[in-house]
């Protein structure tokens, strides 16, 4: 069977949250906590999760004041939970100050996959930004004064105070301070350049360097290899009398056991489609990726309006799903109001008028887009079938008086508004808006997004969202059509005329297996 893994395991040095454990680990704690909420499926969230476990490492010495949650936002028990927080792509950052109450309270917080620098920064000043509730275990960030550092020794019961001097720009001081956080007789402080008593009082004529100063009265420059974060730190951490305080309670609220059972393996075979992935991927766009907004208006309302037209149209739907997709649409297209609350398109969905004989799954079966780990394929890989099967279908006589465009857009909106893996969907966009426009006729619209596809295949090939299993090839390979592949000049290129026809044909209805569907 595929085990289910998630892209995070407790032995990391983070909270791995869950739909019950969210809003009690976060809220009313003493802890900041900056929460990734990601989508096992989403290919940019595997791509960052080394990037966010790095992080957790180097800040772990930071908690309690401040703690790394990770949610899957994936998990159908989550999916209610990450709408109330807002998530509409992945992976989404959110800073909660100490003593947050309310899921809007949480701050977006920019990620980038180069490096954890940027992010540790931006974590440092989303903390000064409690006001009034500082979290009690975290030590004070703001520079010190003169007048601070003459009383120090009487005000503190500590042996030593470390002065970190730096410019105002340096984010160094404050990460020494909050690296040594945990351990008890030792105070941290910056100093700014600028403060020109205090740069005068210790003679300091080097930006970042560190002077330690002892309750007996002595003041000695710290003497490290290299004028860095990690050189203080350890420095300090080896003085004498110094040791990690016991006060530090780094119990959190356990984390229930991963709820996920393995999924049975379903046997597929590559040259078929499967209706089990294809009615999954109606069900998780309708009911998972559009349910994150819970108004739809203007642009966005089109885009699902527009989506529901095609499918209505050209999916090759059982008559019980038909008739969902059919009223469904009648009913979008009579909506006449700017706004439409989601949960009218939830209700029916739910068919409670009672519709005859209309229903869709309320689950995914992933058969021919089952991956060997959870986080692999799924989702993503059956949109991509979804719209490579209305390309084809909009080429039959159905689709005579449409705009070629017609799937195309649709597809092009839908991702735009709607896909939660954002970085995915701006790189869409860019092909789109690229190119997207040069498709005269239904069968260009074919070949377009059959050649865009293995463009993404291409990009992506060799990377950790790939599943071993499957790997990213250049599609259809060979062994499944010859007459695709050719020689000019020595070289392999395509035909794009056999591509066609082999598109026709594998992207038909009777080419659809039943096989596992309820
Ligand atoms: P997929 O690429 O999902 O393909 C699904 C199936 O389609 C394959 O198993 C194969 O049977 C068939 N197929 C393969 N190539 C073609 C083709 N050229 N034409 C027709 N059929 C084909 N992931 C990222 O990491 N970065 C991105 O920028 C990114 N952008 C994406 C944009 C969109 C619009 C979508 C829908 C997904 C995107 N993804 C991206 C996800 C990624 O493309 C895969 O969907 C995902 O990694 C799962 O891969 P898979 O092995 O199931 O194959």
């Amino acid at each position: 069977g595929a085990p289910a893994l998630s892209l995070y395991s407790p032995s990391d040095p983070l909270t791995v949250l869950q739909a019950d454990t969210l809003e009690r680990s976060i809220f009313n704690s003493s802890s900041a906590w900056v929460v990734e909420f990601y989508a096992s499926w989403c290919g940019h969230c595997i791509h960052f999760a080394p990037t966010w476990r790095a992080l957790a490492n180097d800040i772990q010495e930071w908690r309690p004041a401040l703690r790394l949650g990770v949610l899957d936002c994936a998990e159908a028990s989550s999916q209610k939970v990450c709408s109330e927080f807002g998530i509409t792509g992945f992976p989404t950052l959110k800073f909660f100050k100490a003593f947050s109450r309310r899921p809007d309270e949480g701050i977006r917080l920019f990620h980038s996959d180069d490096g954890i620098d940027k992010l540790r920064h931006s974590i440092i000043t989303s903390v000064e930004r409690h006001e009034d509730v500082w979290p009690p275990a975290c030590p004070p960030l703001e520079p010190t004064s003169l007048a601070e550092v003459r009383g120090f020794f009487q005000a503190n019961n500590v042996t030593y105070l470390a002065l970190i001097f730096e410019k105002a720009d340096s984010f160094m001081g404050r990460e020494v301070i909050l690296d040594m956080l945990q351990y008890e007789n030792i105070a941290v402080r910056r100093v700014l350049s600028s403060d020109e008593e205090m740069v005068k009082k210790y003679d300091v004529a080097t930006f970042p360097s560190a002077y330690l100063l002892t309750s007996n009265g002595s003041c000695s420059r710290i003497p490290v290899h290299l004028e860095e974060r990690s050189f203080y730190t350890f420095f300090l951490r080896r003085l004498p009398d110094i040791v990690r305080g016991t006060s530090y309670n780094l119990t959190v609220i356990p984390d229930t056991e991963p709820r996920t059972t393995p999924t049975p393996w379903r046997v597929a075979d590559s040259s078929k489609l499967y209706m089990a992935d294809l009615e999954s991927v109606l069900h998780y766009t309708l009911r998972v990726e559009v349910a994150r907004f819970s108004d739809l208006r203007g642009e966005r309302l089109t885009a699902l309006k527009r989506y529901v037209s095609v499918l209505a149209k050209y999916f090759p739907a059982r008559p019980s799903v038909r008739n969902v997709l059919r009223n469904l649409n009648r009913w979008l297209r009579g909506v006449k109001e700017r706004d439409l609350p989601y949960s009218a398109v939830e209700a029916v969905l739910r068919n409670k008028k009672e519709v005859p004989n209309a229903r869709l799954m309320n689950r995914t079966i992933w058969v021919g887009c089952q991956g060997s780990q959870s986080q692999f394929r799924g989702y993503p890989c059956s949109l991509w079938l979804l719209f490579h099967l209305l390309t084809v279908q909009a080429t039959l006589p159905k689709g005579q008086n449409a705009s070629p465009l017609e799937v195309l857009s649709a597809m092009r909106e839908y991702v735009r508004f709607f896909f939660g893996c954002r970085d995915c969907a701006e790189h869409f966009e860019g092909m789109a808006a690229e190119s997207m426009d040069k498709v005269k006729s239904r069968d260009e619209a074919v070949v377009w997004l059959w050649s865009r596809h293995n463009r993404v295949n291409a990009r992506i090939a060799g990377t950790t969202s790939e599943d071993p299993k499957f790997p990213k090839l250049q599609w259809p390979p060979p062994s499944m059509c010859p007459a695709c592949h050719k020689k000019f000049n020595g070289q392999q290129v395509w035909d794009e005329g056999a591509v066609l026809s082999f598109f026709k044909a594998h992207f038909s209805p009777s080419n659809i297996y039943l096989d596992y569907i309820p």
